[in-house]
């Protein structure tokens, strides 16, 4: 969805700022590491696993989550698995989710690994190569899914199935959920399992690799991100209506009036500042990198009672801004029907990047006391472009302390595999299907051991690729993570 790559900007502003550290310098001297230590077979299992599950079309349009799920499923079984250990179902035939249960001694609480089966569309005409057909070519991985997040689906499935074949015992129970509609639709699989399956899911936090992953410009690493927290995504539609007349005779009840009046005083307006554990975790690593003023100020923000002309320096910067802030923005804008006539409706779309802890509603009912207008109604616009009176109470839960065990793990990971590079827990300013598992208590790391060249982005985008080693470098990192994280280390 759009939180991905709103991240990655995010992450190249970030870096801009970051480059110029000396804690950084460090890093982007390494030598390039050599490639991932993986076996034949294990390369074999997953490089087929990656290429039937993008061969196998899961748009929301034309495609098959189910259809993708169920090959998983036969791989499992295949594999040894218990078919009592899988679960596979969903709303409509279409959109089946599965889920699988690795098990191990229940020593400690399982943990959850959840990853969305279903792309974003993709034109054939638009591609230089079939989205649909795994294509290997100039040292890539080419279609649609390759870096969101198939990938990731491939290295998740082979990892089990290669922890299976060596007869690994963890010391709590692996569970792997493969869902549908995270790109859209309205069959959401991990906002379903939670209401429907929740015994089946259950766990003491959720790895998501949807979101972190590691940064690279020209081959060098330069973050390992972790997203910790995530902002919520809102559309809000502003209207007012009159009963016009002729543009010869005006009279001061006008409705781009009204609508104007209400988008000036968003303008000026600026949300409350807070922080979260991440975001102030965040601030404090940035303020030991930083110099001067920038350093002094992010100090000053991160206090228990922060300085505000320092949050206003701060907020000049429109990542850090967005990171203190929820935010709201006019985006869309539509009114009248003729030159000569008044206009009998006016309309605004603002797209709002809510701070967890506050909800669509909160926010809807902020709107209305900054438009101070009656005139102006403030209706709730979902993903699906339907508009309602209300918004709902949906929010993002305020994050809890990182958990220390898993970002321990991460940390020795990341020294051996990119030695150097810093572990940065980030907050996603859109939204991913963390925000289910957070909102059911289950604290939840965007993790992944996917490096990618910040100028190769290329989710939802036309001819979608992935580097082929950093494939097999990040089957590499989940499977150590994995065992780390069981007690297998
Ligand atoms: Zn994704």
């Amino acid at each position: 969805m759009l939180k991905f790559a709103f991240r990655r900007r995010l992450t190249l502003s970030r870096l801009s700022v970051l480059l110029a550290s000396s804690l950084l310098s460090a890093a982007v001297t390494m030598p390039p590491r050599a490639a991932a230590q993986i076996d034949d077979q294990t390369r074999k299992l997953a490089h087929d696993i990656f290429q039937q599950l993008i061969e196998i079309n899961t748009t929301d349009s034309v495609g098959s989550v189910t259809a993708a799920a169920k090959a998983m499923q036969q791989r499992l079984l295949d594999a040894g698995f218990a078919p009592s250990d899988l679960y596979l179902g969903g709303p409509n035939d279409r959109k089946e989710n599965l889920v699988v249960r690795y098990r191990g001694t229940g020593k400690e609480k399982p943990i959850l690994f959840i990853g969305h089966l279903d792309v974003v569309e993709a034109r054939r005409s638009d591609w230089t190569t079939d989205p649909f057909k795994f294509i290997e070519k100039d040292g890539y991985y080419y279609g649609r899914g390759t870096q969101d997040m198939k990938d990731n689906d491939a290295i998740v499935v082979t990892t089990l199935i290669r922890l299976k074949q060596e007869g690994y015992k963890p010391d709590r129970d692996l569970i792997v959920a493969l869902t549908a509609d995270e790109e859209g639709g309205k069959s959401n699989g991990v906002d379903w399992l939670v209401k429907n399956h929740r015994d089946l899911i259950d766990a003491e936090y959720v790895l998501n690799p949807d979101g972190g992953g590691v940064d690279l410009s020209h081959g060098k690493a330069l973050s390992v991100d972790v997203d910790a927290t995530e902002k919520l995504y809102g559309d809000y539609q502003l209207s007012v209506t009159n009963p016009g007349g002729h543009s010869s005779l005006p009279v001061p009840d006008n409705a781009i009036y009204h609508l104007a009046g209400a988008l000036i005083r968003l303008q000026r307006y600026q949300f409350p500042f807070e922080l979260n554990s991440v975001t102030r975790a965040y601030f404090e690593r940035l303020s030991t990198i930083e110099t001067g003023e920038t350093a002094r100020d992010l100090k000053a923000i991160t206090q228990p009672d922060p300085d505000a002309s320092a949050i206003a320096r701060l907020s000049g910067n429109p990542e850090w801004n967005s990171m203190m802030h929820t935010t709201c923005v006019a985006t869309r804008l539509q009114a009248g029907h003729a030159n000569n006539a008044l206009p009998e409706l006016a309309q605004a779309i603002v797209n709002c990047r809510i701070l967890p802890g506050h909800s669509l509603e909160e926010i809807r009912q902020q709107l209305i006391r900054i438009f101070d207008d009656p005139k102006v109604t403030v209706r709730y616009v979902d993903s699906a472009g339907d508009i309602s009176d209300t918004a709902p109470d949906r929010k993002q839960l305020p994050p809890p302390p990182l958990n220390p065990e898993v970002m321990a793990a991460i940390e020795k990971l990341a020294a051996k595999m990119w030695p150097g590079t810093p572990v940065i827990p980030t907050m996603a300013t859109g939204a991913s299907d963390s925000v289910y598992t957070n909102a059911a208590g289950m604290p939840s790391y965007g993790v992944s051991g996917i490096a990618l060249e910040t100028s190769d982005f290329r989710a939802h985008g036309k001819d979608e690729r992935l580097p082929i080693e950093s494939f097999y470098r990040g089957l590499d990192f989940y499977y150590q993570l994995i065992r780390m994280l069981s007690g297998g280390a």
